[in-house]
């Protein structure tokens, strides 16, 4: 018998009453019970449909079916762009930018829409984390506290909004001032990868309507739900018609479209490497600005006199949160060789002890992949290192056990004994799965750690102070965490350099992204007349 999601929600609520607010370590840490009553319904299919104009738009294009990557079963239902919905989902933008009442607020009025949409969002935060869990694989611990960190990023950005000002210069000589100011940089395209669809989506849409901006979010055809929630929640606490607009569908057809639409002005994009290439591409036909937060290949750095056991738990957290599936996955170890096969041993023990399992059920640790063809890719990056040469020291494996048969599992797995030769030392795999390399001081630390494409974060575990500021100052990252790993606030800016992007999301770096610079010059008084 199917039962309703309020039912659904009632049955998980008490399940999340144990769990404390983490910001970045359920998975570990989770005492979520498990939810007995889970076998006996079926969430209903869910269909989206686009959003603009502070309005549903069923769209005319093919419906694409969302299926669970747990259990195989259809999830959600959602409508693929045609070119005539992309049109008019940036018609509703531009309109909104150009003739609506949002950028000319005043930032403390758009401050108040913007706090009542984090408020918004943490009163749905069952609802939103169960969507959010069942359709990314991630456990549902974790989805919780992404909504969460969502809220805390609408807040922080909403403070940007009363804070956005200029500079004036009086002193340029008499009767000359120039007023330096920020305004929004107007119609934005806001598109985001499935790994966190909410998070990541709150880590541009607070900045950009902070700014006085307009967006069009587009989504994961993966990952859907979530962004289209929010847009109705911008409906329901009065933001302006056509200030955000949502569409939905594949990237080469909505995505595509979208970013070589001369009406966008700015596109902020996470995702993939490549795709940041192809959304690069089109943006040259219209000279538009974009920010790129693209893949990674980060170390974990491991000197001899690290706190182990911290390091341990860090290594693992680096590479398993969110199923491995994360942009600044810690998913190389660097070891120094003296501690090595100790730390490995120690590492590939507790790793196998993880709980992988449904994303809904309590307990589970990780979850699957987000679909089957990366279940394929993320099997085969492991093949080809033990082809190359590579050791499993754990993992390794599809998990099938059980229920977990239907679903697209994979065992926490450490790589050891990978060179800069083999491919996974390169590759990013996007999964549970660990590269291990050994070194020998901190010269050799530094080139292996920089030698890959990607430079978005790394981390170095030391209790030597010139040892971490060291490492600190001379890896290519944009982001370098000492003592710890995948930590973060608000405040901080997040991004990449190489090929892991440029720009920056969140902190005042990333508010600046939504603004464009405006140099306003007067002369008060006679003129010197250049012709007489
Ligand atoms: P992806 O590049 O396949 O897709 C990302 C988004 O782009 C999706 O919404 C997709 O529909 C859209 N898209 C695809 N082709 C497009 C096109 N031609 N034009 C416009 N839009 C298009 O990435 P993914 O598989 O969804 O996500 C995983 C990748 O994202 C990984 O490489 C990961 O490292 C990266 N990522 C980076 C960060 C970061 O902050 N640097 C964060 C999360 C994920």
């Amino acid at each position: 018998m199917g039962k309703s999601l309020a039912y659904f929600t009632r049955q998980i609520y008490s399940a999340f009453q144990n769990i404390q607010e983490v910001n970045c370590k359920p998975f570990l840490t989770s005492e979520v019970e498990p939810v007995s009553s889970l076998e006996e319904f079926t969430m209903a299919t869910k269909t989206l449909t686009h959003y603009w104009n502070g309005s549903a738009h069923t769209g005319s294009g093919t419906p694409i079916d969302r299926l669970s990557p747990s259990t195989g079963e259809l999830i959600t239902k959602i409508p693929d762009a045609t070119p005539a919905d992309v049109d008019a989902v940036v018609a509703a933008a531009r309109n909104a930018f150009d003739k609506g009442p949002w950028r000319h607020m005043s930032g403390m009025e758009r401050a108040k829409f913007i706090n009542a949409l984090a408020d918004e969002i943490e009163a749905n935060i069952d609802e939103l984390a169960i969507y959010e869990a069942q359709e990314t694989g991630k456990p549902l611990s974790l989805a919780r506290s992404d909504v969460g960190g969502s809220a805390n990023l609408f807040r922080y950005a909403a403070s940007h909004a009363m804070q956005m000002h200029g500079d004036v210069h009086t002193n340029l000589g008499k009767g000359f001032t120039g007023l330096v100011t920020r305004v929004p940089v107007g119609v934005t395209a806001l598109i985001t990868p499935w790994n966190f669809p909410l998070l990541l989506l709150a880590q541009k849409l607070p900045f950009a309507l902070a700014a006085g901006c307009t967006a069009i979010l587009k989504p994961s055809e993966l990952t859907s739900t979530s962004t289209v929630m929010v847009a109705e929640m911008a409906k329901k606490v009065g933001i302006p018609d056509g200030v955000v607009n949502v569409i939905l569908g594949y990237g080469n057809t909505a995505g595509q479209k979208l970013i070589e639409h001369e009406d966008v002005d700015f596109i902020s994009f996470t995702g993939s490497t490549r795709t940041g290439r192809a959304v690069i591409e089109a943006s040259k036909l219209h000279l538009k600005r974009t920010s790129m937060e693209l893949g990674g290949k980060s170390a974990n750095i491991v000197f001899a006199d690290a706190v182990i056991d911290d390091a341990i738990d860090g290594v693992m957290f680096g590479v398993l949160f969110n199923n491995g599936e994360c942009c600044v996955s810690g998913s190389r170890l660097l070891v120094e060789e003296k501690i090595a096969d100790e730390f490995v041993a120690k590492l590939a023990k507790r790793m196998s002890e993880v709980q992988v399992g449904d994303p809904l059920a309590g307990g589970s640790q990780i979850g699957p992949m987000i679909h089957s063809g990366h279940l394929d890719a993320v099997l085969g990056h492991i093949t080809k290192a033990t082809s190359q040469g590579a050791v499993i020291a754990t993992g390794g494996v599809q998990v099938k056990s059980g229920d977990l048969s239907k679903g697209y599992f994979v065992a926490p797995t450490v790589v050891d004994k990978v060179t800069e030769k083999h491919d996974i030392f390169h590759d990013e795999v996007f999964g549970p799965v660990l590269a291990v390399t050994r070194f020998n001081g901190k010269e050799e630390a530094i080139r292996i750690a920089n030698a890959t494409k990607y430079g978005l974060a790394a981390s170095v575990w030391s209790k030597n102070i010139d040892t971490a500021l060291d490492m600190a100052s001379e890896l290519h990252a944009g982001t370098v965490w000492i003592n710890t790993t995948i930590d973060g606030s608000p405040q901080l800016p997040g991004g990449g350099v190489k090929e892991s992007g440029f720009g920056r999301e969140m902190g005042q770096a990333g508010f600046d992204e939504f603004t464009e610079v405006k140099t306003i010059q007067i002369r008060t008084g006679a003129r010197n007349r250049y012709f007489g």
